[in-house]
């Protein structure tokens, strides 16, 4: 999820890809030829995708570099503009090169998930070549989709209600996606920008389980789906968005009471900063920082959202957030600090993982654990949302709707 951090990752899945095919690939690539997608296809493609309600189209790479894609059932490259089936094989592996691949093309597999570079997906892979680079899309169903991310958002040994609520978030903040994003050829990303996705790989019963008992459920604010941040551990209290990030301040992420994180190994949390730290890590940003001589933190309301850095060469001020992500992952673990001064630099005595908007991770399982409903769950943390299904009659056609938006976007983007 955009700007979210402190959520848990695994580690890659090993390759599974079969032998290679140059003939095979040689033989795809030379019928590769043409011209980037035109607007006529793009508005054709996202009208397709919306008015199907159930596909979510996932960047997984963005590469100069080669990649394979490998089945081990048969597989079918398509010419995406027009259907046309460039070739239809048994099972092997193909390669695509970023500056050969004139067309976009649809990769199917019947009956086995699709391996990109070794990594398992279900659906179907599209590729298309833009500026020299490859991107590299997964168009799956929003569940199968849901199933590669709960499993990597939460851990799947938790109480069922933490896991239906992460579920739930998840799904909502994907049709927020779906219906808001800015890219014409896909809707999220695999990482923690968005939601951190591994495919078939990751899959367990239980978060599958999750996804499946609350198929198609959204948390909707005035009859459409939420921009459902979520972070690890708030630490006692979570944060109002526009407090870590500008931008418009949503009724449905206002700070919230949680005293229910506090089995969190992250509740409390200590970190040395020394001053030369301090400016090796903002000098990655601001040119020209000279040796630090002070430095202060503003907070509003909780969380620290305004840092001010005197050095030898003048002030640098820069928001909490954007001093936070300038150091690695997890050294300031949240926005929620005091600062002591030492010898050579800083402690920071903090509180919580993550950026502290919206869901509490931790806090969910604890509020699971004191028998409350994922839906009471995500009313909690999401004040005045409600659960609806997506594409609810009374509340409006929403597959319809995300068909325009769908289309008012790659209009958009072809203007800019
Ligand atoms: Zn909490």
């Amino acid at each position: 999820m955009r700007f979210i951090t402190g959520k848990g990752t695994r580690p890659g899945i090993d390759g599974r890809g079969v032998a290679c095919s140059v003939g095979l690939a040689a033989f795809v690539l030379g019928l590769l030829a043409g011209c980037t997608p035109s607007r006529e296809f793009l508005l054709k493609r996202s009208t397709e995708l919306g008015e199907d309600k159930n596909y979510v189209r996932v960047l997984l790479i963005d590469t100069k570099e080669r990649i394979s894609i490998s089945s081990s059932s048969r597989i079918k490259i398509s010419d995406l503009s027009d259907r046309r089936v460039l070739r239809d094989m048994n099972k092997g592996s193909v390669y695509f090169y970023p500056e050969r691949l004139k067309r976009p093309v649809a990769v199917e597999s019947w009956n086995a998930p699709l391996s990109v570079n070794g990594t398992a997906y279900r659906g179907s892979i599209e590729l298309h070549s833009r500026m020299g680079r490859l991107l590299v899309i997964n168009v799956v169903t929003m569940d199968e989709y849901l199933s590669g991310v709960v499993p990597c958002e939460i851990s799947s040994g938790w109480n069922t209600e933490a896991l239906r609520a992460q579920a739930v978030a998840a799904r909502s903040y994907a049709y927020y996606h779906i219906m808001n994003g800015s890219d014409p050829l896909y809707d999220l990303d695999s990482t923690n920008r968005s939601q951190v996705y591994r495919g078939a790989g990751f899959e367990t019963e239980r978060t599958n389980r999750a996804v499946r008992d609350t198929s198609g459920q959204v948390l909707a604010y005035n009859g459409k789906p939420i921009l459902a941040f979520f972070h690890s551990t708030c630490g006692g209290r979570t944060v109002d968005n526009d407090k870590v990030w500008s931008g418009q301040a949503l009724d449905y992420l206002r700070a919230v009471r949680c005293p229910y994180c506090s089995a969190s190994p992250h509740f409390s949390w200590e970190e040395k900063l020394t001053l030369y730290e301090i400016r090796q890590h903002l000098g990655k940003k601001f040119l020209g920082i000279g040796p630090i001589t002070g430095i202060s933190f503003k907070k509003s309301d909780g969380p620290v959202n305004l840092v001010t850095v005197e050095h030898k060469n003048g002030i640098v001020r820069l928001s909490g957030n954007d001093f936070r992500l300038l150091f690695p992952d997890k050294k300031i673990k949240s926005l929620s600090f005091d600062a002591v001064k030492t010898r050579d630099g800083l402690l920071l005595k903090g509180r919580g993982w993550g950026h502290g908007v919206g869901l509490c991770q931790w806090g969910a399982n604890g509020m699971a654990e004191r028998k409350a409903s994922y839906n009471q769950i995500l009313r909690h943390y999401y004040r005045g949302t409600t659960l609806m299904m997506i594409g609810e009659k009374p509340r409006g056609d929403e597959t319809r709707k995300m068909a325009r938006d769908r289309t008012r976007r790659v209009e958009y983007a072809r203007q800019k």
